[in-house]
């Protein structure tokens, strides 16, 4: 037996493990089964290059939880260590940095990088064991099986010991305040996080007789005895499907994944996205198009990302444009370091290049599909809608791009370009300044009046509705300074495209002045602003819009919320038509009351068609109506 130090400028750096990587414990089991991965892979590449001879044998790593012995094994029957390797690879941890380091991250986030910088990735077993044994029987020839010791100080022991199996074991002897890891139900969580497709075939057990006899009890060969595990319950799928070549997959393979990624899923993805980039860095994956639904953000943080087949996180903002985390699936890149910090990761400039790349193949997809078959596209634009209004909102170069395929949908469900539909509106709505004006609703049903009357005029609505309907007009106001907005309810149709040709007035300007203080004598001034408009006869007496601007105005203040809210108050236009026939003959009652009853009614009717009436005045209406029968 032989006893050391670990070779560590700090008198200790358990401490500082614990301390720093207090949040997020769990890490420790990733760390161990990516190392018995990485051995096993190695007995893979020897054996090619002939280095390692005899047989490579079932390659698997197990993990095997004991609750009588409190111990928690990571076996593998990789290449294993010589005790001169241990010397190397345990002993002698470069941590030269170490003080420089705990003071420029002291007290920030983000110091969890310390594993993935400083090669300690092993020794973070430290943080949920009071021991740690590595038992280990190198694969180069003539090797002796050895075991290193360690109880979280700087001492450790090696001692040779009888192992026949080429591999390492660690065995993690679990402390008091982590006693969480030795239940079941809470290691099959943190494998199904991390390991579901490793490689390598990682094994679950937790039958006790996993080690070697505790009683000491040697085989026929003079070894210490081994029982394998019972029950042993695979954990992963070592060749996902992002690891495949697309021509080796179709369509149904492709859903089975995505099946197997969110099993809590019962929606198919619309499409998906094959990424394979081996130039200017490593990336493979699979994104996913899921359905959208209202609520953005429950939909967010599905991508997982992996580098070398390993979970590192499912909360990707900082790798991907924040439209992007609306996707679904998988990224995996060895070029994006573990376990670094988020400010690391911003301005790393493998994940810069890795992000402008996978926007770029997610907009060429789409336009891809586009322009293959239109129909198609069309009938998924429901879905793709918000991703792509997102997308191009907060993404200039996606933006540029997307422009070609994104979509226009008018209330009769055909589907333009912004381009085609200029086109297919400028002879009729273009109005006497040249601005073309396009006419929208966000809801078919409450606009059914407004958008009929355009309807029969000749002109179209757009349905533009959603999270982002305000932004997404914005937008599109801004990009070309010909073309207006305006939501069909906002004016009378005549306001909306204003002409040249002006209907003259039934009414004469006294009329109209001595109308519209009746009128406000039974409405809410504060609320309607009375005025009179010469429309078509045909027209309805009075009608309610709200101004764009004012509407527009209370939106914002209701998405902004805090202080402002209220600051506006609600307003609308009361809009007379001076040559509607029922007000001339109104203007020629004689009795006030009666005009003044009349005028109501119609307000009413008016707000009713709204949805304005409410309360105690649609209750009043309502019994005015039934004395009218
Ligand atoms: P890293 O994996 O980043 O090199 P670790 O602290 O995780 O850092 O591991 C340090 C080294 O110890 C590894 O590079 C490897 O040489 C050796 N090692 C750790 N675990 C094993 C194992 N199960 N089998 C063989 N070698 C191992
Ligand atoms: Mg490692």
């Amino acid at each position: 037996m032989k006893t050391g130090q670990i070779n560590v400028q700090t008198e200790n750096i358990f401490p500082i493990i614990k301390k720093f990587l207090y949040s997020d414990h769990e890490i420790f089991l990733r760390e161990l089964v990516s190392n018995a991965v990485d051995a096993s892979q190695k007995v893979k590449v020897l054996s090619k290059t002939g280095e390692l001879k005899g047989e490579i044998g079932d390659l698997k790593v197990e993990i095997l939880l004991d609750n009588e012995t409190k111990t928690l094994t990571i076996r593998d029957r990789g290449v294993g260590m010589t005790a001169d390797e241990i010397d190397k690879y345990i002993n002698q941890i470069a941590f030269s940095g170490a003080e420089e380091f705990v003071k420029k991250y002291e007290g920030k986030d983000g110091a969890e990088q310390i594993i993935g910088h400083f090669g300690l990735g092993f020794y973070s077993a430290f943080m949920v064991a009071e021991k740690v044994q590595i038992k280990t029987l190198s694969h180069s020839e003539n090797a002796k099986a050895v075991q290193w010791e360690s109880n979280g100080s700087p001492e450790y022991t090696i001692t040779d010991i009888d192992k026949n199996e080429r591999g390492t074991d660690i065995v993690l002897f679990i402390n008091e305040e982590s006693k969480e890891f030795l239940e079941k139900n809470r290691i099959q969580g943190i494998l199904d996080k991390y390991c579901k497709f490793l490689p390598i075939p990682v094994i679950f057990g937790t039958k006790t007789d996993y080690i070697d006899d505790p009683k000491g009890e040697k085989d026929k060969d003079g070894h210490v005895k081994r029982i394998s595990v019972e029950n042993p319950n695979q954990i992963n799928n070592v060749s996902p499907a992002w690891t495949k070549a697309p021509v080796d997959l179709n369509d149904e393979d492709y859903k089975s994944f995505y099946r197997e990624l969110y099993p809590m899923t019962f929606d198919n993805p619309l499409f998906h996205i094959h990424l394979n980039v081996d130039y200017p860095f490593n990336l493979t994956g699979i994104l996913y198009f899921p359905k959208i639904k209202e609520n953005v953000e429950i939909q967010k943080n599905k991508i997982n990302l992996y580098s070398n087949q390993v979970f590192i996180t499912d909360s990707v903002e900082e790798i991907v444009p924040e439209f992007l985390t609306l996707l679904h699936g998988v990224i995996d890149s060895p070029d994006i370091p573990l376990n670094v910090s988020r400010s690391y990761l911003q301005s790393d400039a493998n994940v810069k290049k890795i992000s402008t790349h996978i926007t770029k193949k997610v907009a060429d997809k789409l336009s891809e599909m586009f322009k293959k078959d239109r129909e198609d596209f069309q009938n998924k634009w429901d879905d793709l809608k918000i991703f792509v209004e997102y997308g191009s909102l907060t993404d200039e170069k996606f933006a540029e791009k997307a422009k070609n395929f994104t979509l226009l949908k008018s209330t009769d469900d055909t589907y333009h370009t912004f381009e085609e539909y200029k086109e297919k509106i400028k002879v009729l709505q273009t109005d006497k300044s040249n601005k073309v004006v396009v006419l929208y609703t966000h809801d078919k049903e409450a606009h059914f009046g407004p958008i009929k009357s355009a309807k029969d005029r000749g002109y179209d609505v757009l349905v533009i509705n959603g999270p982002l309907a305000p932004h997404w007009i914005s937008k599109l106001e801004q990009n070309d300074q010909d073309v207006t907005f305006v939501r069909v309810d906002s004016n009378t149709l005549d306001k909306l495209i204003e002409k040249s040709d002006e209907i003259p007035s039934k009414l004469s300007k006294k009329e109209e002045e001595k109308l519209q203080k009746l009128i406000e004598e039974v409405v809410n001034k504060d609320k309607f602003k009375v005025e009179f408009q010469s429309m078509n006869e045909n027209e309805s007496p009075i009608l309610i819009t709200q101004q764009e601007f004012i509407r527009r105005m209370m939106e914002q203040q209701k998405m902004g919320g805090g202080g402002f809210y209220g600051a506006f108050p609600e307003m609308y236009n009361m809009i007379v038509n001076s040559n509607h026939p029922k007000i001339s003959s109104i203007l020629a009652i004689k009795d006030n009351e009666e005009q003044k009853n009349k005028l109501k009614l119609l307000s009413d009717i008016a707000m009713l068609s709204q949805n304005l009436l409410k309360g105690e005045a649609l209750n009043q209406f309502i019994e005015r109506s039934i004395e009218l029968v």
